[in-house]
């Protein structure tokens, strides 16, 4: 029987994956389009495809956790208006189970009325990240939720990808029993399980005892 988790607990629990959202990057910004295989939109190909929680899945959540959860801009203009910063940013206040932090959403480069909505979303999730939620989706790398989003360079790419490798390895060495060792390892996606297996197996031969 798992153990019912509630409050700030429930929020850092692991989103269900029909609640986690795939968000295409297309590795070029003038790739062809076409249907996509892996999440079954039509987009630029081929692309990379980010983990993320959206907006409806988050609030879901926030309910669940405090039905009376809330936010409110950190500062207003001296029309009442929430302010907004010379980078076009907002910082809010989130406030969970009686605990605020703060949190900071930006436009994404959208305009009009979709602006603000989007800086709404962007700043509920920075701030319910400092509060744990869908933390394992921030960790696999950085989320932004816009799809025409500056391509990193060759140079970034690979440090990214380095990055990503030391930190499932880290996590790997870090489990202290076997069964967890699996379960890290499920975690792991496909394509990056094969540069991890020596870790793996190393910490498998230590928590069993053996000779590596
Ligand atoms: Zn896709």
């Amino acid at each position: 029987m798992s153990e019912q988790l509630t409050g700030l607990a429930l929020l850092r629990k692991p989103f269900p994956d029909n609640q986690i959202s795939k968000l295409p990057k297309p590795y070029k910004k003038d790739s062809q389009k076409g249907n996509c295989k892996e999440c079954g939109g039509y987009h630029g190909l081929p692309a990379v495809h980010l983990s993320y929680v959206g907006h409806a899945a988050l609030t879901d959540r926030l309910l669940d956790c405090d039905p009376a959860w809330t936010w409110e801009p950190l500062a207003l203009d001296d029309k009442g208006y929430p302010v907004i910063d010379g980078n076009g940013g907002m910082w809010i206040k989130l406030t969970v189970c009686g605990v605020t932090r703060l949190g900071y959403g930006d436009a994404q480069g959208k305009t009009g009325g979709d602006a603000m909505k989007e800086r709404i979303g962007d700043a509920l999730r920075n701030a319910a990240m400092r509060f744990g939620a869908a933390l394992d989706l921030w960790h696999k790398g950085e989320l932004h939720v816009e799809p025409e989003a500056q391509e990193p360079s060759a140079d970034e790419k690979q440090a990214q990808a380095a990055k990503l490798i030391a930190d499932w390895r880290g996590k790997l060495e870090a489990v202290t029993h076997i069964a967890q060792l699996a379960e890290v390892w499920r975690t792991i996606p496909k394509a990056l399980q094969p540069l991890c297996l020596e870790t793996k197996n190393t910490r498998k031969a230590q928590l069993l005892g053996e000779p590596a």
